[in-house]
């Protein structure tokens, strides 16, 4: 396993459509634990492939609850509705506040290339709309209401 480099916000390899993932390759599955790696390492709980610059429909996730991968996701339902700050691994020290699906479920492929059905709520349900907008090349920031802002260090004053 490898830390892979993380793109920024600005690299056009954001900005793409991915491709399908027909088969996995151990290429893939080289690709997808690297990306866990760089993940946790990053303290993320979400990455797609996109973000280290491969342009391929894969997603890994870890919300606390272990590590998830999807392969060419698709949302199949929503309902509900959550607003909260969300931040990305590729704009680091940012968030913004964005409104998502309280409900998400997800269709998808797992590293075997087994056919799943996912279900998330709240972080979970965010990540998966997140991640799955980095497959088409969209960013948080073109959902963001209000603006971006700074985050630092954990402090005690947001208690208050
Ligand atoms: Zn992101």
């Amino acid at each position: 396993m490898a830390l892979r480099e993380i793109r920024v916000m600005g690299d056009p390899v954001l900005t793409k459509v991915c491709r399908e993932v027909t088969e996995v390759t151990p290429k893939i599955t080289e690709l997808i634990d690297d990306m866990f790696e760089t993940m946790y390492e990053a303290n993320g709980v979400g990455l797609a492939a996109p973000q280290v610059g491969i342009l391929k429909r894969i997603v890994v996730i870890d919300v606390g609850e272990g590590p998830i991968v999807l392969i060419n996701p698709k949302i199949v339902e929503t309902s509900g509705e959550q607003t909260g700050d969300e931040g990305c691994l590729s704009l680091p020290g940012k968030a913004g506040v964005v409104t998502r699906p309280n409900y998400v479920k997800v269709q998808a492929f797992d590293e075997d290339m087994n056919r799943i059905e996912l279900e998330g709520e709240e972080l979970l349900a965010r990540a998966f709309c997140h991640e799955i907008d980095h497959l088409d090349g969209h960013m948080y920031t073109e959902k963001v209401e209000g603006g971006l802002h700074d985050v630092g260090a954990v402090s005690d004053e947001d208690e208050e």
